[in-house]
């Protein structure tokens, strides 16, 4: 059996690596490292892919998401509403803008924000919604967009973690995470569902002017060459590594499908174990995405009952199989994000959730004996 990798990076490049050399040799050539063609070319083929009407590289995810909210004008103070269970880069950047971050729970069956907490969280200060699409599902949109219609608040889709995956709206619509909300930013972080070779992200929008807007803050806020119309940043994805998504984008689908089916077999393993819960998707593809392609599974997250998560999990190291704990402290409870204001009763899920979950390897090149191996042995620890 071949090594066990929560994330086999190795694996993947060694069979698209005539197409990825091919592109990087193309930028070498014209030494065009920076804004170059590729980086051009690259942002034309995921909008097409995506069906958005504006991608704007930049240089990772946790930038995309400043930007965006610089873009949309959020001023100090503003209240922005974002899941108290995820990645710290979200309410890092909320806070980095003096934005003020109110933390909500989330859904325990599949770790996405709450809707209901979402609504006792709005106040008149609200001005911003930024939802999570943790693990490869997609937040319920539907639901969000119309609070923010009602309120009058954007929303800013964090798509790290799901790019490619669909949500269906009530009336049978689909549309790719990250094409819904007012605007959203994705990452290219190597371990990401579409994964470049060092830092990158990019923002989505539908929307021109936005779209105007952003182009300018992530040039130092230029719109005409040295002439600054707004503050701005520097954050560029390189050419390089646009050469490297350019080549890897073709194969997103082939990759999000080989994630579901390690998750569909992954399910199957655990269908009759009483103690462990397995991720969902949609109520019509009960999870395993063979229609709906509603969760492309960046991570693979069991949540584990009566057991000893701790003691699982280093069991699983101990026989070779690494895993993880996605997220091991509410953000709530991280000392920069304190909050006075916050109540305890308000984060039932997420204190739970911190205790539960345990993500096990998920990639392109898992192999049936692989997962075999991994579920046998994750078995054996809950049932002695
Ligand atoms: C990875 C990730 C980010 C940050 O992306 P970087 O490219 O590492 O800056 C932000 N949000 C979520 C949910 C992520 O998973």
């Amino acid at each position: 059996m071949n090594k066990i990798q929560m994330v086999d990076l190795k694996g993947q490049f060694d069979k698209i690596k005539d197409e990825v050399n091919a592109s990087i040799q193309e930028v070498l050539e014209t030494t065009a490292f920076i804004n170059g063609p590729k980086v051009h070319q690259f942002q034309k083929n995921l909008e097409d892919y995506l069906g958005v009407k504006h991608v704007i590289p930049c240089a990772n995810g946790t930038d995309a998401l400043q930007i965006a909210m610089m873009g949309l004008g959020l001023k100090a103070g503003d209240e922005v509403i974002t899941a108290d269970f995820t990645f710290a880069a979200t309410v890092e950047v909320i806070a980095l803008l003096h934005l003020t971050p109110v933390l909500v729970d989330v859904n325990p069956d599949d770790f996405n924000i709450s809707i209901e907490a979402i609504k006792k969280a709005i106040t008149p200060k609200t001005k911003a919604i930024v939802p999570v699409h943790l693990f490869g599902k997609c937040a319920d949109m539907e639901a969000i967009m119309d609070i923010a219609k009602e309120h009058n608040l954007y929303v800013i889709e964090d798509n790290a973690q799901a790019i490619g995956a669909n949500y269906t709206f009530k009336n049978g619509k689909k549309a790719k995470a990250g094409t819904i909300g007012h605007v959203a930013s994705t990452s290219f972080f190597p371990s990401k569902n579409l994964g470049c070779y060092g830092d990158g992200g990019a923002i989505f929008t539908n929307d021109d002017a936005l779209a105007h807007t952003i182009r300018g803050i992530v040039n130092h806020g230029m719109y005409i060459r040295y002439h600054h119309d707004v503050v701005g940043v520097n954050s560029r994805l390189d050419s390089m590594q646009a050469a490297v998504l350019d080549a890897k984008l073709p194969n997103l689908d082939t990759y999000n499908k080989a994630r579901q089916l390690a998750a569909k077999k992954y399910n199957n393993a655990f269908k009759n174990e009483k103690n462990i819960i397995t991720p969902i998707g949609n109520s019509s593809c009960n999870g395993i995405c063979d229609t709906c392609d509603c969760h492309v599974f960046h991570q693979y997250t069991l949540r584990v009952k009566g057991v000893d998560r701790d003691a699982l999990a280093s069991y699983l190291n101990d026989n070779g199989i690494p895993c993880g704990v996605y997220y091991p402290i509410p953000l709530h409870k991280q000392k920069a994000y304190l909050d006075s204001r916050y109540n305890e009763e308000d984060f039932v899920v997420t204190n739970q959730l911190v205790k539960d979950v345990i993500s096990l390897p998920m990639h392109t090149e898992l192999d049936d004996e692989q997962i075999e191996f991994i579920t046998s042995k994750v078995k054996k620890f809950i049932n002695g």
